[in-house]
Parts: C-alpha cells; structure tokens; sequence
C-alpha cells in the first residue's frame, strides 16, 4: 500500500492501523488497492488539529476561502472523467454515470465558492435607545461528515463544499465500500492553500471508527448521509454531547402514473428512476402507483423497457445497468425477492444473478406487480434494482397510498392534468416533488432532504446548507455619546 492510499490527519498522508482490499463489483479479479483504516488514535489527533485549523481557516478571509473552493471545483470538473472512470470501477455505476457524478461534484465547490461571498448578516434597531445590533453567521466550528457508498464523491462534495465555505473545520468518514474515490478527492484538497489540519480524512469501519467520532466531545456538527437504522443509532449516540445534526436517511419513494399520463415518457421515468444507479439511489423509484385504467397496458411496457435494460461491466461500453455494489447488498436483494413472492407479490421479471464475461455482483432488474402497500417490499427499504408496482383506483387513492409511508423523501406525478399536478405538489408528503420527471435527478443549487423518517435536521444544499453549517451571534453594541 502506498501512504496516498491511506488516511489524510494533520497535513500528512499515513497508513492507518490496518488495510482493507477494496475490489470492483463488475469484476472480483480487479483489485483496485488496499486502503488504509484508521485508529482511534489517528481520530483524536485529527480532532485535535482541526480545532486549531478552524480558527486559522475563518480568520483567513472570505477571498481566500473563495479561491480554495474554486480551485477544488475546477479539478474536479477538469478531471471528471479520470476520476469517474476510478468511482465507477470501485462502486459499479456506469462510466457516464460515475463521470457526470465527479463534474456534480466539482459544481458544489464552485457554488460553494460563490456562497463564501453571500454571507450577510441583518442589522436590527434596538428598542433601547442608543444600542445598535447585528445578527451575523460564524462557523459551527470542527464537522464530522459520515457518507455512504452510493454517490462516493458528490454526496461528500455537498456536504465538505458549505463546511469549508462557512469556514469549518472537517473531519470525514466515508464509507469502506468506496475509498479509492474517498482518496482522490482528498488529493485534491491535500494540495490547496490551507492550513494544516482543516481537512481530515479518517476511512474505517462505521461501527469502531465512526462511532467514536459521532461520540466525541470535539464535534460540534455531524452530517450523515445513510441508512435509517445506522442514522437512528448515530443520532442517538451523538445527542449526550448535543452536537448540530443533519441526518439524510432512506426512503421508499413512490411515482405515481395517472391514466392521463405520456405513456412512452411515463415508462422512460419510471424505468430510469427505478434501476439507475442498479436502483442505489436514496431517490429511486421503489413504489410504483397506477391507476386501474391504464395499468395493465403499463405494466407490459414497463417489464419489456426493464427487460431490455443492459446489465453489464461498469466501464464497458452500451451498459445501462452495472453490478451492485457487495456480495453482502446482492444477498439483501435476493432475499427481498424471496420475501416478495412469499408475501404473495407477482414477480414478473428479474430478480435474480445474472453470469456475465467477468464475474461480479449482477442482478436482473425485477418488476413486482399485484402488490399492497403493506407488504414489506413496499415498507422497507431495499437498495436494489427491483421495483414494486401497486394499483389504484384513481388519483385519491393513490395520493394516499403514496403519502402512507414512513418515509418522504422525494415523489414524483406523471400526469398532463394541471389540477392533479398542483393538488399533488401541495399534498404530498416529501422533501422533493417531481411532476412528469423521475424522483431521481436534483439541482445542486436548491434544497435537498426529505420528510419523516427520511431526514432530520436542517437541509442540505444551496442557500439553506447555510442553517447547518453556521450558527447566529447577535451584537449589542452601545456606542455611547461622542466626546
Ligand atoms: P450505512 O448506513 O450502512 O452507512 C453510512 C455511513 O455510516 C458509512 O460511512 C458507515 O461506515 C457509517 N457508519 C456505520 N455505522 C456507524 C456508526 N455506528 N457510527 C457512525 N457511523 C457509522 O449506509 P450505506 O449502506 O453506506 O448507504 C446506503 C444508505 O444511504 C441507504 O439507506 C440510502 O437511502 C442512504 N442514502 C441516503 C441519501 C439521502 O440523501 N437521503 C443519499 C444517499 C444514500
């Protein structure tokens, strides 16, 4: 193993306590490297300088903090498509897929960038005379950034680009799954102008590494992008120390399609939210609602549009679908099929290992249709490529089926009737509301987050990322008389 493949503490590249081999899921004979875990001791002292840093970082300036998110953002765009080729060997999306993610990611910086230069405070009238008061932002101070595997590089980028915007201190945990990506966007932030200690980079298990940094007394902010039970056990561990928390957790999301929808484009969203990404995506399509009059006409197009879907080799060329990410999360997903058919659901396509040229974690996109909303492939959510269709008796009904949920992160409507469309965007219960688009596919300059069990916290993203990743001091002055 080489020091670059290790963890990022004080300034320095080191080697952790142990390794962890990291292999491509489109095929276990490429070993991509071994990367570095780090100790409960490299976590401490990277909390540690962080403190220090942070200080250092706010008094540096908002031009200087500019040019350093700009330079990160350029690279990563300029580089978008080395990069990709490395997330998407080592998480198993497409090549397009994992390049357009890295050019995403270099957008959040140079947003960010721009964000550095909008920090305004409000002045107010005292209602004692001769006070004056400001309310300004200042940095939460040390943040502790715990990502998953999915968006390996993007899904950091949004959080680590507001953190050193508002002028904080990081110290981040990304998942073991994805840290080959996890290395070279740290190179990027390794090599600007920053002071020693601003940006840590500490890989390791989530239960030893990740808990003790959620545990810690020196984090004033945790932002966890993962799942539910693990978010639920972070939250609870963190809330003796009282730090800011943001918390972007599961989801079931539902897509309802209306008798009065575009077919064609209908089949075309829901296809592409419910198996891009091999349906890894917090905002994928898991419930599909549909209305009687059209739903078996529907269906067949949606089992042939899945059916015809190529699963294959990330990097290879023509592939639509790649593997998905473990042996572990291909395990979950079949048992989610064996689960669907026992509770009685109709599994009218995929679902199950596909042998490809190189041997890797492929999986059939599967439709289950005939389902209710209280089976459990409806409840819980699976991370698969697999995708639950539920019949409705019109557009009521399906509005409350979709709404009955512990979950609300993103919905979306296919309809060309204004009036469901609008009744739709004002009722459903979710962070984000798609109208004849997919639920998956954001911008990166509005909110992000959802409702329920989904998230907790202030949101991410745009302006409002600024809630998080600042906290308010309001002045009063008394200027006295002039002499
Ligand atoms: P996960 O919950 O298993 O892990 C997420 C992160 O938490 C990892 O870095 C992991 O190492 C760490 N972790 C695990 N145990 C920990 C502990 N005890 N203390 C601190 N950290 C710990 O999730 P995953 O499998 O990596 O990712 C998939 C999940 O992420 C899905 O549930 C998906 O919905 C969710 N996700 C949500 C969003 C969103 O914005 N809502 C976006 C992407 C992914």
């Amino acid at each position: 193993m080489t020091d670059m493949n290790g963890i990022y503490v004080g300034g320095r590249w080191r080697q952790g306590a142990s390794t962890i081999e990291n292999r491509n899921p489109s095929d276990l004979t490429d070993v991509i490297g071994q990367f570095g875990q780090a100790s409960a001791a490299d976590l401490d002292e990277a909390l540690i300088v962080a403190r220090k840093a942070q200080a250092e970082w706010w008094a540096a300036g908002v031009q200087k903090r500019h040019d350093v998110l700009m330079a990160i953002g350029t690279e990563l765009m300029a580089r978008s498509a080395e990069i990709g080729r490395l997330l998407s060997r080592e998480e198993g999306k497409p090549l397009a897929e994992g390049t357009g993610e890295v050019y995403r990611a270099g957008q959040f910086f140079t947003y960010f960038a721009a964000e550095v230069l909008r920090l305004h405070g409000d002045l107010a009238e005292s209602v004692r005379p001769g006070i004056e008061i400001d309310v300004r932002r200042e940095p939460v101070g040390t943040v502790a950034i715990i990502s998953p595997w999915n968006f390996p590089v993007a899904t950091p980028a949004w959080k680590i680009a507001p953190a050193l915007a508002f002028g904080n201190a990081v110290v981040w945990k990304p998942a073991n799954a994805t840290p080959a990506s996890a290395v070279a966007l740290t190179e990027i932030i390794s090599r600007q102008d920053i002071p020693v200690g601003l940006f840590n980079l500490v890989t390791g298990p989530g239960a030893e590494v990740g808990q003790r940094l959620v545990e810690s007394t020196a984090v004033d902010a945790i932002s966890f992008t993962g799942s539910v039970p693990v978010g639920r056990g972070v939250a609870a561990s963190a809330i003796s120390t009282m730090p800011k928390l943001q918390m972007e957790m599961g989801s079931k999301n539902p897509f309802l399609v209306m008798d009065d929808a575009d077919l064609d484009l209908a089949v075309a969203h829901v296809t592409n939210a419910a198996f891009g990404g091999t349906g890894q995506k917090c905002t994928a399509a898991s419930r599909v609602i549909v209305h009687e009059r059209i739903h078996d006409v529907f269906v067949e197009r949606l089992v042939a549009s899945a059916q015809g879907l190529r699963v294959g080799h990330a990097l290879e060329d023509g592939t639509q679908i790649g593997p998905v990410v473990s042996q572990s999360q291909l395990d979950k997903n079949l048992e989610y099929i064996r689960i669907g058919q026992e509770e009685g659901a109709e599994l009218l396509c995929g679902g199950q290992r596909l042998e490809r040229p190189t041997d890797g974690f492929y999986m059939a996109p599967a439709v289950f249709a005939g389902t209710s909303n209280d089976m459990r492939i409806n409840r819980e959510e699976m991370f698969a490529p697999v995708t639950c269709v539920i019949k409705a008796g019109g557009y009521e009904e399906a509005l409350s089926v979709a709404n009955d949920s512990e979950f609300g992160l993103t919905a979306g409507i296919m309809t060309r009737s204004l009036a469901r469309a609008s009744h739709f965007r004002a009722n459903m219960r979710a962070g984000c509301v798609m109208v004849n688009l997919p639920t998956a596919g954001t911008d990166y300059h509005v909110p992000f987050g959802g409702r329920g069990a989904s998230s907790y916290g202030p949101r991410e993203q745009g302006s409002y990322a600024a809630e998080f990743y600042t906290t308010v001091k309001t002045a009063y002055v008394a200027a006295g008389a002039p002499e």
